[in-house]
């Protein structure tokens, strides 16, 4: 489950990334793996959007079940009902397909690491991923253990999945090595460093739609309808949460959940914005560099 929280603290020189008009990322594909159904949603979602729209194919990981938050005692009923919210928000943000793997909520740290980090080198390689989205694995402040163990397995996936010897059952069933070259780590808790933020004013609509998607837990979801329920209890009504259970959701949310994202956003002169710490493909080494300068045909 996501907190609400600070954003982090800027590192180095920050990068203002803003929307690229013609789609400059057709034919790549971006993963974002999430551990819990409302990360993507508070963390990355209007990011997500923007690169959609900038012409990825996006894929959508999610590593536990949820077990642990729900609206009802029944532990499979909260299994359930959020594996249906995180359809939703596949939906919602345009991910072509959900990967849930299952593992017990709160509890990823007692899961075999090798193994985790093995199915994630798996599907990089399969859907060729060439960006993740994901917790940073060695981020400050962070509670929750799927959270980082998440983080970490994505981490050294990224590179083990370029190589030729690590599962070569793979390449015998067809699938080919792949490198992932650009990674977006969130900032999940305060203290948490980014040294890029992104523009998400055109897509904040579908950033409220993907918290909305969260009915069945976390602090976006079924907020607004609740309160105009209690409020109407007490013989009150509060007309901006007017409208149908959907649009007093959709309303709360607007009111009250994106005061970060705007405060941030204003920092950097745009309307609403997320925050990262991105890491890209590793720059050439001297060595390149002084072939590229000083290399002359063979005779
Ligand atoms: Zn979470």
């Amino acid at each position: 489950m996501a907190t609400i929280e600070h954003h982090g603290v800027p590192e180095g020189q920050v990068v203002v990334e803003r929307f690229a008009e013609g789609q400059p990322h057709r034919g790549k594909v971006l993963a974002a793996v999430q551990a819990h159904a409302d990360d993507i949603p508070f963390f990355c979602g209007g990011t997500v959007a923007k690169l959609i729209a900038e012409g990825y194919e996006a894929y959508l990981i999610q590593t536990t079940n949820d077990e642990k938050c729900g609206p009802t005692p029944s532990i499979g009923e909260t299994v359930l009902s959020n594996e249906r919210d995180v359809e939703t928000l596949a939906r919602v943000l345009g991910f072509k397909s959900v990967f849930n793997l299952g593992y017990r909520n709160h509890r990823l740290d007692g899961a075999s690491p090798e193994e985790l980090r093995a199915r994630m080198i798996f599907l990089f390689r399969l859907l060729q991923v060439d960006t993740v989205f994901t917790f940073n694995p060695w981020g400050h402040g962070e509670e929750n253990p799927d959270h980082t163990i998440t983080g970490q397995a994505v981490e050294a996936a990224c590179w083990m999945a370029a190589m030729d010897k690590d599962y070569p059952e793979h390449f015998a069933a067809g699938l080919k090595p792949k490198r992932v070259t650009q990674r977006y780590y969130w900032v999940a808790r305060e203290g948490q460093p980014f040294n890029r933020v992104v523009d998400i004013g055109p897509w904040i609509e579908q950033k409220v739609a993907a918290i909305s998607a969260n009915k069945s837990q976390g602090p976006g979801g079924s907020q607004g309808s609740r309160l105009r329920a209690a409020l109407a209890a007490r013989g009150l009504r509060l007309p901006a949460l007017d409208g149908s259970e959907e649009d007093a959701d959709r309303a709360y949310i607007r009111l009250f959940q994106l005061d970060e994202y705007r405060a941030l956003g204003e920092a950097y002169g745009l309307e609403y914005a997320e925050a990262f710490y991105y890491v890209g493909d590793r720059p050439s080494t001297r060595i390149e560099e002084y072939i590229r300068a000083h290399a002359v045909p063979l005779e």
